[in-house]
């Protein structure tokens, strides 16, 4: 194994060394998430990006917006001072697959200078089936996507729009091809071989009474694993008052979820410019 380090050519990490489809890896593996991609394809209305993307995060901006390379040296030097790093992430500030162009050639860049270590991206899914293959021959081998509704109808009261072609949808029809194109961006993740997580927020009085139907329908399309997270309420948005589900609520609700899907339990709400283990401080200054 040395021989093969010093010459280069070390091997891919195990796809089991990511530290959030994985809780067992998350005692010892840590995820740098690197912010490139600023913009959003959609509306939720849980999300204000003034604070951040409450897809993966806590409310707080993330310090600042990478460049591609400036993204690339950030990693090098982290990298240097740090040997618990197992994957690699981009997970917004906004979508990542808004951004598809900042976000290839982050991944591709990454790929390239340190081929050992694994690749993931967090996606709302609009996007998504446009890009499997490209993720897939870039490296990526985790993707996250986040789905709050597998019923238009409840979808429809937290998707304000989204932004498809240059065109802007409203209410149902927003809903329906955001479920649509979800699901069949998951099933084509699965045909090319990648692990693939569905993070559900949770909306008290909106979606709470929903998770074990989204849990059933994702299981349905491939998915690997669940992650069912509270909503923070962040300030100016629509959903500013409904508050966040309670404890025991969040029990119930992964127990209920956990026989259609394995359910991930360790998830700190990363913000979009995460660094280490999940257990640590959630980022640094970069
Ligand atoms: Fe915010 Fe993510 Fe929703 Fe976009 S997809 S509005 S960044 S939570
Ligand atoms: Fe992992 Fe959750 Fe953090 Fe995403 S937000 S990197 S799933 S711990």
């Amino acid at each position: 194994e040395n021989e093969m380090i010093q010459s280069g050519l070390c091997e891919r990490r195990a796809l089991s060394e990511h530290p959030c489809f994985y809780g067992s890896a998350s005692a010892r593996w840590g995820r740098v998430h690197l912010p490139v991609a600023p913009h959003c394809n959609v509306q939720c209305n849980f999300c204000n990006r003034l604070y951040d993307c409450a897809n993966e995060s806590r409310p707080g901006v993330t310090s600042r917006i990478f460049e591609p390379a400036e993204a690339l040296m950030y990693l090098d030097r982290l990298l240097k001072t740090r040997s618990d790093i197992s994957v690699v992430g981009i997970a917004g500030p906004g979508d990542p697959l808004c951004d598809p162009e900042r976000t290839l050639e982050t991944i591709r860049a990454v790929h390239a200078a340190y081929p050992d270590l694994l690749l993931c991206i967090s996606t709302n899914g609009l996007n998504l089936a446009e890009y499997v293959d490209d993720l897939a021959d870039s490296g990526v081998t985790h993707i996250t996507v986040t789905v709050n509704a597998v019923d238009p109808l409840i979808g429809q009261r937290i998707y304000a729009w989204i932004s498809l072609n240059s065109r802007i949808y409203r209410g149902l029809d927003a809903a329906e091809i955001l479920l649509f194109r979800q699901q069949e961006a998951v099933a084509m993740l699965k045909r090319r071989g990648m692990m693939v997580k569905i993070n559900s927020v949770v909306l008290p009085g909106i979606n709470a009474g929903h998770i074990s139907a989204i849990a059933e329908n994702a299981a349905d399309w491939g998915a690997d694993v669940m992650n069912c997270i509270p909503m923070i309420p962040v300030r100016d948005t629509p959903f500013a008052g409904l508050g966040t589900p309670a404890d025991a609520e969040m029990v119930r609700m992964r127990a209920l979820a956990s026989r259609h899907l394995p359910q991930m339990y360790h998830c700190r709400r990363c913000r979009a410019d995460a660094v280490g283990l999940l257990c640590s401080k959630n980022h640094e200054n970069v």
